[in-house]
C-alpha cells in the first residue's frame, strides 16, 4: 500500500535499481565522447553543447549506441554539438508559448477537456532537441501548497476529463509521491483518463518495477503512456519486457516520435520503427516535426520532405501503423496535421 503523503514531486535518490541507475547517469560530456571510442576533435563542441543543456545518458541507453560512430542515431539524440550555439530566425525558447497557458505553477491548460502537470522538472535522459530545454523547471516545480492549489483547479473545472503528467519526465518522480498525486486526481469525479508522456521506459526499463505498477494497476482512471522513441534501435529486449509489464497492467500503449535530421529522417527507418513499435505492443500516434527550440535548428525537416516520407511509409505500412504528421502551432486547439 502507498503511503499517503502530500510532498511536492521532486525527484528520488533513494536506493534503489531505477534510482541508482537514474542518479548514475553519464553527465559529463567528455566522460560520453570517452566511453564510446569518439575521436577528440568532437570534444569541444560536446562542451559548448553541454554548457547550454547539460548532457545526461543513462547506462541502459548507453549500452544501445554503437561505438565509434558519431552518427549513431542514439548518439545524436543525446551528444552535445557546437550547432546549439548558433542562433537561427525563427528558434526560440518557447516555441509553444507554454508561458501563456500556466494558470497555475505546474499546470499548462491549452486544450480543452485536458490538462498537464509537471510531474517532475527532472528527466532521466537530455534530448538535444528537446523543446522544453529552456523551460523554467525552477518557476513551475510546485510546492505542497500549491499542489493543493494545482489540485483545487481541476476540481472546478468540470470539462476537464484527463490529467497529463509530463514533466521533465513524470516518472523520474518516485512512486509513493506520484502513488498520492493519482489518488488525489481519481478522487475527482469527472476526471476519467490519466495519460503519462514519459521516456523513462525506454531509457531505464527497470522503471517499470512492482512499487510504479502498484498504484497504476490500482487506479480507477483509464490509463494511457505515451512513450517518446524516434528510432528502432531503442527498442531492445528490455524495453519490450517494460512495455508488456504496462499493458498487463491495463494501460493504452502510444508513441510519439520527432521527426529528426541525421536520425530517422529515411522511410527505411520510420518503417522499421513501427514495426518494432508493435512487437513491443506500442501503436504509433504521432510523428512531430521538430518545435523551433533554440538550439535544434539542425534537427529540422522541412515539410515537404516530410510529407514525402510519410507518403511512402503509407505505401510501406497497414494504417494502423501509421503515425499522424503533425505539428503544434500555439494558440491552436490542437496538434495541427501537416
Ligand atoms: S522532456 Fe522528454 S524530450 Fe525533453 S529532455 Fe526530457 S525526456 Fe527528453
Amino acid at each position: 500500500m502507498i503511503t499517503r503523503s502530500p510532498l511536492s514531486l521532486q525527484c528520488s535518490t533513494t536506493a534503489g535499481s531505477w534510482q541508482t541507475q537514474l542518479s548514475g547517469a553519464i553527465r559529463d560530456p567528455r566522460e560520453l565522447c570517452r566511453r564510446l571510442g569518439l575521436e577528440k576533435r568532437w570534444w569541444p563542441g560536446a562542451e559548448t553543447g553541454h554548457a547550454l543543456f547539460e548532457v545526461r545518458v543513462p547506462e541502459a541507453y548507453l549500452a544501445r549506441i554503437r561505438p565509434g560512430d558519431p552518427h549513431d542515431p542514439l548518439l545524436r539524440q543525446v551528444l552535445p554539438l557546437d550547432e546549439e550555439s548558433h542562433s537561427t530566425p525563427g528558434f526560440v525558447t518557447d516555441p509553444l508559448e507554454e508561458r501563456e497557458h500556466t494558470p497555475r505553477r505546474g499546470l499548462i491548460h491549452k486544450y480543452a477537456g485536458r490538462v498537464l502537470l509537471i510531474a517532475s522538472p527532472a528527466c532521466a535522459i537530455n534530448c538535444r532537441y528537446c523543446f522544453r530545454r529552456h523551460f523554467p523547471y525552477d518557476e513551475n516545480a510546485p510546492s505542497r501548497a500549491q499542489w493543493a492549489d494545482t489540485l483545487d483547479y481541476l476540481r472546478g473545472d468540470a470539462s476537464i476529463r484527463e490529467a497529463i503528467l509530463s514533466g521533465g519526465d513524470p516518472l523520474a518522480a518516485n512512486d509513493r509521491q506520484l502513488g498520492w498525486l493519482v489518488e488525489q486526481l481519481e478522487a475527482i469525479p469527472h476526471l476519467k483518463r490519466l495519460r503519462i508522456h514519459t521516456r523513462l521506459p525506454v531509457v531505464i526499463p527497470d522503471r517499470i518495477d512492482g512499487a510504479l505498477l502498484d498504484w497504476l494497476g490500482r487506479t480507477r482512471l483509464q490509463k494511457v503512456v505515451v512513450l517518446h522513441i524516434n528510432h528502432p534501435n531503442e527498442i531492445d529486449e528490455a524495453v519490450i519486457d517494460a512495455c508488456r509489464r504496462l499493458r498487463d497492467a491495463g494501460v493504452t500503449l502510444l508513441n510519439q516520435s520527432v521527426l529528426l535530421a541525421g536520425i530517422n529522417d529515411d522511410v527505411d527507418t520510420l518503417t522499421a520503427l513501427s514495426e518494432r513499435l508493435f512487437e513491443a505492443d506500442v501503436l504509433p500516434y504521432y510523428l512531430h516535426v521538430l518545435d523551433p527550440v533554440d538550439g535544434a535548428a539542425h534537427f529540422e525537416i522541412d515539410d515537404d520532405t516530410a510529407r514525402t516520407l510519410v507518403d511512402a511509409m503509407r505505401r510501406e505500412l497497414p494504417g494502423f501503423l501509421m503515425p499522424t504528421l503533425v505539428r503544434e502551432i500555439p494558440g491552436e486547439a490542437s496538434k495541427t496535421p501537416i
